[in-house]
């Protein structure tokens, strides 16, 4: 079982972590990034313990869906999510980490108001400015988040940021404050109309250091899965 063994030094690493920034590790939960992995892998890390999993794609959603069915999990979209997916998405996903445009939040509102269905969903920051990656730009947080305060059918629940890949996981460390920073301003400001409480930041190289600096959900897969086929 290797996977429990990963999970149990993940854990460990998390409360490490944690102690060092005086945070408890049960604020922690850690969100298995599911793309690729086949469904036996999936199911030994929730025998394991683990009780989220996070997707890139609706359709490999699906399929993992189908195979674990009767398994009980909460999944979360982490990936890009089209608009065109939006109507699938909100029957899948206990929460969107991905939320990038403003675009896509019309889209979902309109869906969530067809299905009478309320989502959860992080507000994506593209902090570096990396043009490849989707996201909002902190610059314009106070109005985003305005525009989304009239959108009803969306709780918005916190900040979601991947920083750019570095070997040292040390250099991801401004980042992740920045989103931290991010968010406490926006509590203070009252910018949206319930507190931010959650921040999605880190993934398998550099998980310890975003706990560091506040995380409450990490994506991780290499480090739990092993390398992706
Ligand atoms: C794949 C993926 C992860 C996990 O990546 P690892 O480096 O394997 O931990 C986290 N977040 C997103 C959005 C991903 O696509």
């Amino acid at each position: 079982m290797i996977i429990k063994d990963n999970l149990a030094d993940i854990r460990k690493n998390i409360a490490a972590a944690a102690g060092k920034a005086g945070r408890d590790a049960e604020e922690v939960v850690i969100v298995a990034a599911a793309k690729t992995q086949p469904p036996e892998k999936l199911q030994q890390a929730i025998e394991a313990g683990v009780n989220t999993l996070g997707e890139n794609r609706v359709q490999e959603a699906q399929t993992h869906m189908k195979s674990l069915a009767g398994v009980n999990v909460i999944w979360h979209c982490i990936g890009h999510l089209q608009r065109n997916k939006a109507r699938e998405a909100l029957n899948l996903f206990a929460m969107i980490h991905s939320l990038d445009s403003l675009r896509l939040a019309h889209k979902i509102e309109e869906e969530a108001k067809t299905q009478g269905k309320k989502i959860s969903a992080l507000l994506q920051i593209n902090i570096s400015g990396e043009e490849t990656k989707g996201g909002f730009s902190e610059c314009n947080l106070e109005e985003t988040l305005g525009e989304l305060n009239r959108l009803e059918m969306i709780e918005l629940q916190g900040l979601m940021t991947m920083p750019p890949f570095f070997d040292d996981p040390e250099k991801a460390r401004p980042f992740f404050r920045r989103l931290a920073e991010l968010k406490k301003a926006a509590n203070q400001a009252g910018w949206y109309r319930a507190p931010l409480e959650q921040l999605s930041m880190g993934m398998s190289g550099d998980y310890q250091v975003a706990v560091e600096e506040g995380a409450t959900m990490v994506r991780l897969g290499t480090v739990l899965f092993g390398p992706r086929s």
